[in-house]
């Protein structure tokens, strides 16, 4: 035996310890180097989640979890920031406080019944049963616990694909769901995932018999292939989410704001602010009030052009290493230091520069200034590409923020806040980090993940 059969052994080894735990003093595998055997586990356990636990029986579960995995929120969070190297811990708490807390559970489920001269109608939603979910490396872990509440929620059984720059958090998270569900009875397999992880792994989980429905959370490649899988799919893709500022808006307030959703575990979230557009007339007093509150402006030319070295690679395309990065180290890095609480890099641009044009994923915002609000809403149209995904403005004219809401079409659309108030911190809403553009479902939530049936009784049951 060489050296190469010995590493491949032990990494089989360490793989399978990784993927088994203790359950109730039973053992429990929920992670597989095979994905036929990731499939059928969960198929099974599906089948005796759908049929035997009812609504009540599924709350106690979700709700033992959520407990179980707020014990784990620190964990998790510093887990998720050392393996992948993105983002910023107080905001991966927060993250993952609102998966945990503001994902619907079973509750969210109504019937829709309609009576008439024929009798009753009834629709329900019902799981469609092996879910395959492909997650990011820019939010892991909340998507993990987003997306297992919401499919466990709608009596699905779930089998992630972990990205390979994130696999020892998503493979923690994995395992601490199960952890839960097993010590509070749910069938062993019903959160599984693959430990193997290469493009042909998720090609084929997606493309499994038993597998009936596939979420796709990343880049334009894995919807793409999503779509191409030839399932029902649910593709949660890319965004450029401009924010626009005009002449009536609260400026100060709106600069706090601006600033705290683009550093929002810097800039990671798909709907954070990726581009600011401001009427002319307000763009020096908006910039004095985010220069006053954790904005580092570049100014002169020389420094610009160092900071597009570094985060820009051959390609014109973000560079990796800088991705989802602090502001201080993006400046350090360009040998500039900055005091700790700075949170973003503002730079003045016009609008074909690529800091604009790109989805750059890091504390880097840049401003370009227009005449009026007309010209703003076109060119905030335009950057955004057509994704549809998200956009928002800070203004106190009603017409204005009917108009843009209007003519983005954007999935989420947010007014006079950070963007992440439209994920439920700050909104009266439920959070979704898995949010579906171009396939339509919208933010995410357990309805999503569920097929409409109907029944018809002919001739009884009004009861006026
Ligand atoms: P990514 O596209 O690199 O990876 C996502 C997952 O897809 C990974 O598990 C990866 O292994 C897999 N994958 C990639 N290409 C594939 C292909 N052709 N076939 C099969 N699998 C493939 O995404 P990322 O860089 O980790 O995440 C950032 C991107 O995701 C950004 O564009 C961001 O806007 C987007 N995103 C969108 C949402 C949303 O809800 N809409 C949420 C988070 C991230």
């Amino acid at each position: 035996m060489d050296q190469k059969d010995l590493a491949q052994i032990v990494r089989q080894v360490l793989t399978r310890i990784e993927g088994e735990i203790n359950s109730g003093g039973s053992r429990c595998i929920y992670g597989y180097d095979d994905v036929d055997q990731a499939v059928q586990a969960a198929a099974t356990a599906q089948k005796i989640w759908h049929r035997d636990f009812n609504i009540a029986a599924k709350t106690k579960i979700i709700n033992g979890l959520r407990a179980d995995l707020m014990e784990h929120l620190e964990e998790l969070s510093r887990l998720a920031l050392e393996d992948t190297g993105m983002g910023r811990l107080d905001d991966k708490l927060l993250k993952k406080e609102l998966a945990i807390t503001k994902t619907p559970g079973p509750e969210y489920f109504t019937t829709k019944a309609v009576s008439g001269d024929n009798g009753l109608v009834i629709e329900e939603l019902s799981p469609f049963g092996v879910i395959a979910s492909i997650t990011p490396s820019t939010n892991p872990v909340a998507s993990v616990i987003n997306n297992a509440i919401a499919m466990l929620s709608g009596g699905n059984a779930v089998v992630f694909a972990p990205h390979p720059g994130a696999k020892a958090s998503t493979l923690r998270a994995v395992e601490v769901i199960n952890e839960s569900l097993g010590r509070n009875g749910a069938p062993c397999g019903l959160v599984a995932t693959l430990t193997a992880i290469s493009m042909e792994n998720v090609d084929s989980l997606m493309k499994h018999p038993l597998v009936r429905l596939v979420a796709a959370t990343g880049g334009p490649g894995v919807v793409h292939a999503a779509l191409c899988s030839g399932k029902p799919a649910i593709g949660a893709g890319p965004g450029n989410p401009p924010v626009v500022v005009d002449e009536t808006a609260h400026v100060r307030q709106a600069a706090i704001d601006v600033i705290l959703g683009c550093s929002f575990d810097n800039n990671l979230p798909c709907t954070s602010e990726k581009e600011l557009i401001v009427v002319n007339c307000v763009a020096d007093e908006l910039k004095k009030h985010m220069l006053e509150n954790g904005a580092h402006e570049l100014k002169s030319p020389a420094e610009i052009a160092r900071l597009r070295e570094l985060v820009f690679d051959d390609k014109g395309k973000p560079n990796k290493k800088c991705i989802g990065k602090d502001a201080t180290w993006l400046l350090k890095e360009i040998g500039i230091v900055v005091p700790a609480k700075t949170r973003i890099v503002l730079v003045e641009c016009e609008e074909d520069d690529p800091f604009v044009q790109e989805e750059m994923l890091m504390p880097i915002l840049p401003l370009v200034r227009v005449a009026d609000f007309k010209e703003a809403l076109a060119m905030a149209l335009r950057v955004e590409h057509g994704f549809r995904h998200s956009a928002a403005i800070h203004s106190t004219n009603i017409d204005n923020m009917s108009l843009m809401a209007r003519v983005m079409e954007t999935t989420i659309f947010t007014k006079n806040a950070p963007s992440f108030a439209s994920l439920g911190y700050g909104g009266d809403c439920p959070t979704a980090f898995t949010i579906a553009t171009s396939t339509g479902q919208g933010p995410t939530t357990p309805l999503s993940f569920c097929r409409l049936r109907r029944c018809t009784l002919h001739g009884a049951f009004r009861i006026i």
